[in-house]
C-alpha cells in the first residue's frame, strides 16, 4: 500500500472543520487539521485531534449481521442476503396488515446526505409512510421553525465570517467554548485583536464560554423569552432600532412592540433573575453595535417554549435591522455535523425533500413525480418522541434505527426501553456492539464509519463539503447507503439502481433546482476541485453563497420579514416539594454524544472521566452535602446516582448533569436521561431537556 493523504471533514460536529487523513504504507491512519481549510485554517479541537484512535480501534464493531430467530432467542449471525430478506418479509407482512403506518425510520444528524436522501425516498416516497425522524428532532427542529417563521426558510442566512465582522455577539443557550470549540476560537482571537467587541452570554450556568463576556445574564431557567422581550423594549425606548428597516423589510412590528410593552423591567428582572442595570446593558451594547450576531444552541432549542425562544431572540436581530449584511444575523449553532444536510433532503417527519412542504400539494407532486410514485402521503409522520409513543402504545409496530443510540439520547429513557420491548421488530444499523438498542433489536446491521465510505455533509454556515472513502471498512460492514439500496432492491422498488454514490448525490441537487437551496449547481467532481461550497450554488452560479438576504428581501410570500410573537407560551414541568430544583443537562468539553466513539479515547476521559452533578453551595448545604458526596437525584420518571460537584458557577436552585453516559459508560444509574421528560415544543416537537424538577439527597 503506498501511503496517501485525503481531505475530508470532521464527523463530529456542526462547525464542519476540515482535516487531512493521512495513511501510511502500512495502512495506519493520522488526522491533522486541514491548514487551507477556511473554518479552521489547520486547528482542531481535542475530539477532531484524536480522530484517528476512533478510526484505528475496531474492537467494538459490529462485524456481520446478526438476527434473532423470535423473541427470546439470541442473536445469530446470518448472511445479508438473509438479513435483508428478513427485513423485507417482516415490512412487507406488517405493511400489508397494519398499514405503512405502522413501520418507522429512526435516523442520525451523523448520518451522509445521501445515507439522508435514501432513506427519505425509500420511506416517504416507497413505502408511503411519513414516519422518518431523526436525532436532529432532539437538536435543531425549534431554530428550524424560528427561521421558517421569520424568514420564511429554514436558512441560516450567516457564514463564519460574520463574527470577524461583528462588533456585539450575544450567545444564548449554548457554551461553544467547550461544544464548538475551533468556532469559539475564531471569536476569541477576533475580541483578542478587537477588545471593544462586546461579548453577551446569557445562561443559567458560569460557562467556559462565559470567560471572554463583558456581560453575563445568568438567568433563571425557561426565562429566555421574557429577558429578550425585555431587551426589546430597551431597544425600542432608546430609540435603537432599525425604523426604516422595521418599515420597509418586515411585518408584525406593532404586534411585537404591543407583547414588549406590557411586561415592565422590573417585572422581568424578578421573573428571569437578572437585574435591571443588566438587561439595559445588554441593550446598550446590542443597539450600540454596528454588527450584531446571535448565537444559540440546544439552551434554546430544547425547551417546550423552543420556538418561541428561538423567535424573540431572532426578533432583537430584525428590529435592529442587524440581518442581511457582514457581521450581522442570527446564527444557530448546529450540534451534529450533517443536521443541516438532513434537513436539506428533507430528513424529518414534518419535512419533504428540498425544504418543500409536506401540507402543499404541489410540492407533494413534484417530489411524487420526480421519484416517479403515485404521490406521497399529506399527513406529518411522526416525530422522534411521537415514535416512542406509537411503540408503546402498539400504534407502531416496527422500528428501524440507524447511527443513533436513542435509549441514552432521548428523554424518558425508560419509556424508550418499554417501547423497544413493546415493538414486534427493531432493526439497530450502526457501527458500534455497544450501542444500547442491540438488546432489544430483531435485526443487527454491521455499518461503515467514517472514513471508510463516501458522500457530503453541510456544516452550520450551509457549508457542504465532500468526504472521501479512505479505508475499507471491518468484516461485512457496508455504507448506510448501501445497506438502504440493498433494503429498497429486496421490496422490489423500482429507482434504487445506482452505479456510484455520486448518482444518488446528483439526485439530490437535481431535485433542489429552483428551489430556495439550489444546489443544483453541484457535483462530487466540483466539490472534490473547490473543497467546500457554501449554498445556495444554482446550476449557472459560479461562487457559493457567503451570505443572504443583502437584498433584504426575505423567502416569505411578500419578502418581507415577519417579526413574530409567541402567545402561547408552553410552560415548563412545575417544580414542587418534592421535586425542588430544576435539572438541565448538557455536553462536557471532550465528550461526543453517548459517548461510542469519544467513550473510548482515554485521551479524552483526562479532562472529565465520570459523571457528575452540578449543585450550588446553598443547594449543597441545604441537603448537608460535601464535595465528591454520592447522591441520588430524583425525578418523576427515574433516578440517577453519581458524584456531586459544587460550585458556584451555577445558580442556586438549579442543577446539572452531563448529557453523555449511558449504562454501558457509567453504572445502572448514570443514565442523565432517566430523568428528563416527555414535554415537547407544540410547534417544533422538540423535546425539552433543559427543564425537570428533581430533588437531589445524600446516598
Ligand atoms: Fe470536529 Fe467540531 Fe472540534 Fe471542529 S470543533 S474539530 S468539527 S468536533
Amino acid at each position: 500500500m503506498k501511503s496517501e493523504s485525503f481531505k475530508s471533514t470532521c464527523s463530529y460536529c456542526g462547525v464542519g472543520c476540515g482535516v487531512v487523513i493521512s495513511r501510511d504504507q502500512k495502512g495506519a491512519i493520522k488526522v491533522t487539521g486541514d491548514e487551507t481549510h477556511p473554518v479552521n485554517q489547520g486547528m482542531l479541537c481535542s475530539k477532531g485531534m484524536n480522530l484517528h484512535y476512533v478510526v484505528e480501534d475496531q474492537s467494538d464493531r459490529l462485524l456481520t449481521p446478526l438476527m434473532r430467530e423470535g423473541k427470546g432467542y439470541g442473536l445469530k449471525v446470518v448472511d445479508w442476503e438473509s438479513a435483508m430478506r428478513r427485513a423485507a418479509a417482516v415490512f412487507t407482512s406488517l405493511i400489508k396488515k397494519y398499514g405503512p403506518n405502522s413501520v418507522g425510520f429512526y435516523v442520525s444528524g451523523q448520518c451522509l446526505t445521501e445515507e439522508y436522501y435514501l432513506i427519505n425516498k425509500l420511506t416517504k416516497g416507497f413505502l408511503r409512510t411519513n414516519n422518518i425522524d431523526t436525532n436532529s428532532r432532539l437538536c435543531m427542529s425549534s431554530a428550524v421553525m424560528g427561521y421558517q417563521l421569520t424568514l420564511g426558510e429554514d436558512i441560516v442566512p450567516t457564514t463564519y465570517e460574520d463574527i470577524e465582522l461583528s462588533d456585539c455577539i450575544m450567545v444564548a443557550g449554548a457554551n461553544p467554548a467547550w461544544c464548538h470549540p475551533i468556532l469559539w476560537r475564531r471569536v476569541e482571537k477576533h475580541k483578542e485583536t478587537n477588545p471593544n467587541v462586546k461579548i453577551i452570554v446569557v445562561d443559567p450556568r458560569r460557562t467556559q464560554t462565559c470567560q471572554l463576556a463583558d456581560l453575563h445574564l445568568q438567568l433563571i431557567p425557561g426565562t429566555d423569552v421574557i429577558l429578550y422581550y425585555a431587551i426589546g423594549r430597551c431597544l425600542i425606548e432608546n430609540q435603537a432600532v432599525d425604523r426604516e428597516f422595521i418599515e420597509n423589510h418586515t411585518d408584525g412590528f406593532e404586534k411585537y412592540l404591543e407583547k414588549v410593552m406590557q411586561t415592565s423591567l422590573e417585572v422581568a428582572s424578578q421573573v428571569c433573575g437578572i437585574p435591571i442595570p443588566a438587561i439595559q446593558l445588554a441593550a446598550k451594547y446590542i443597539g450600540e453595535a454596528k454588527g450584531f450576531l446571535t448565537m444559540w444552541a440546544m439552551g434554546l432549542n430544547q425547551s417546550a417554549d423552543g420556538v418561541a425562544k428561538n423567535l424573540a431572540l431572532i426578533d432583537l436581530n430584525l428590529i435592529t435591522g442587524q440581518i442581511g449584511k457582514p457581521g450581522s444575523g442570527p446564527f444557530s449553532l448546529t450540534g451534529q455535523p450533517n443536521a443541516m444536510g438532513g434537513r436539506e433532503v428533507g430528513g424529518m417527519a414534518t419535512m419533504l425533500s428540498s425544504h418543500r412542504k409536506l401540507a402543499d400539494p404541489k410540492h407533494r407532486k413534484e417530489v411524487a413525480d420526480f421519484w416517479g410514485v403515485e404521490d406521497i402521503a399529506a399527513s406529518p409522520g411522526l416525530t422522534a418522541t411521537q415514535m416512542v409513543d406509537a411503540l408503546e402504545s402498539g400504534e407502531m409496530k416496527a422500528i428501524w434505527i440507524i447511527c443513533t443510540n436513542p435509549l441514552v439520547s432521548l428523554p424518558d429513557t425508560n419509556k424508550v426501553e418499554k417501547a423497544l420491548k413493546h415493538a414486534k421488530f427493531v432493526v439497530v444499523q450502526d457501527i458500534s456492539n455497544k450501542a444500547e438498542a442491540i438488546p432489544y433489536a430483531d435485526l443487527v446491521l454491521p455499518a461503515a464509519g467514517w472514513s471508510e465510505k463516501e458522500g457530503t455533509m453541510t456544516n452550520s454556515e450551509r457549508r457542504v463539503s465532500y468526504l472521501r472513502k479512505v479505508k475499507e471498512a471491518p468484516g461485512e460492514a457496508l455504507p448506510d447507503a448501501e445497506i438502504i439500496i440493498r433494503f429498497a432492491k429486496m421490496m422490489g422498488f423500482k429507482g434504487f439502481d445506482y452505479g456510484e454514490m455520486s448518482e444518488v448525490f446528483q439526485e439530490h441537487c437535481k431535485l433542489t433546482k429552483g428551489t430556495n437551496i439550489d444546489v443544483s449547481g453541484l457535483s462530487y467532481a466540483m466539490l472534490k476541485e473547490r473543497g467546500t461550497v457554501q449554498w445556495p450554488f444554482t446550476s449557472t452560479a459560479s461562487k457559493g453563497t457567503t451570505r443572504l438576504f443583502l437584498d433584504k428581501k426575505f423567502f416569505t410570500a411578500n419578502q418581507r420579514a415577519q417579526i413574530s410573537v409567541e402567545e402561547n407560551i408552553a410552560t415548563n414541568e412545575p417544580l414542587s416539594e418534592e421535586f425542588p430544583l430544576v435539572l438541565t443537562t448538557g455536553r462536557i468539553r471532550d465528550q461526543w454524544h453517548t459517548m461510542t466513539r469519544t467513550g473510548k479515547v482515554n485521551k479524552l476521559k483526562q479532562h472529565i472521566s465520570k459523571p457528575y452533578l452540578e449543585i450550588h453551595p446553598l443547594d449543597a448545604q441545604a441537603r448537608k452535602l460535601v464535595e465528591n458526596d454520592t447522591v441520588m437525584v430524583i425525578g418523576g420518571r427515574g433516578k440517577v446516582k453519581l458524584l456531586v460537584k459544587i460550585t458556584v458557577d451555577i445558580r442556586p436552585g438549579v442543577v446539572f448533569l452531563p448529557m453523555h453516559w449511558g449504562r454501558i459508560f457509567g453504572s445502572d444509574f448514570a443514565r442523565t436521561n432517566n430523568l428528563t421528560g416527555n414535554a415537547i415544543d407544540p410547534i417544533s416537537k422538540q423535546p425539552d431537556f433543559k427543564y425537570t424538577a428533581v430533588q437531589v439527597s445524600k446516598f
